[in-house]
C-alpha cells in the first residue's frame, strides 16, 4: 500500500431565506442559510469528496444520495463521521486538510478558529492539521454576487500499516 494519497473535494450551495447556516459543524447564528436536502453544510460536503477521493471510494452523492429521505435534513457532522470510518477501514487515517471558503459574506475570520476545532475534533486530529482559510471572490461572477457560498478542500492521507 502506498504511504501517502492525496484528494480534492467541492462543494457549492446556494443562499435560501429562513434556514439555518452551519458551516464546518457550526451554526453562525442570525446569517441566512443555505439551500440543500441535509443541513447543507457545503464545507463538510466538500471535505466528505476530498477525503473519498483520496481513499479512491467514489464521492458523496454514492454514499448519501439526495433522493434518500434518511439525508433529509441530515447532520453533515454525522456523514463526515461515518466517512472517517470508512476511510479508517480501508487502512488510511487524515494527516492533514487544508479548506479555501469563498464567500462575499458572511465574515468567517470570527469563526474560523471555532471551525477548526471542531472539524479537528470531527476528524480525530489536532487543530493543527485543519487549515481553514475564507475569502471573497472579489465580486466576481455569482459567488462575488452573493448567490452563495463555494468550498474547496483537500485531504492527505496517510496509510496506517506504514
Ligand atoms: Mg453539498
Amino acid at each position: 500500500m502506498e504511504a501517502f494519497r492525496i484528494g480534492f473535494g467541492y462543494d457549492s450551495h446556494r443562499f435560501e431565506e429562513g434556514r439555518r447556516l452551519v458551516l464546518a459543524g457550526v451554526e453562525l447564528p442570525g446569517e441566512t442559510g443555505l439551500k440543500g436536502h441535509s443541513d447543507a453544510d457545503v464545507v463538510v460536503h466538500a471535505l466528505i469528496d476530498s477525503m473519498l477521493g483520496a481513499a479512491a471510494l467514489g464521492d458523496i452523492g454514492s454514499h448519501f444520495p439526495d433522493t434518500d429521505d434518511r439525508w433529509r435534513g441530515a447532520d453533515s457532522t454525522k456523514l463526515l463521521l461515518s466517512v472517517v470510518d470508512e476511510v479508517d477501514k480501508a487502512g488510511w487515517s487524515v494527516g492533514n486538510v487544508d479548506i479555501t471558503i469563498i464567500c462575499e459574506r458572511p465574515k468567517l475570520r470570527p469563526h474560523v478558529d471555532t471551525m477548526r476545532t471542531r472539524l479537528a475534533a470531527l476528524l480525530g486530529v489536532p487543530a493543527a492539521c485543519v487549515s481553514l482559510k475564507g475569502k471573497t471572490n472579489e465580486k466576481m461572477d455569482d459567488v462575488g454576487a452573493g448567490i452563495g457560498i463555494e468550498v474547496h478542500a483537500v485531504c492527505l492521507l496517510k496509510g496506517k500499516n506504514q
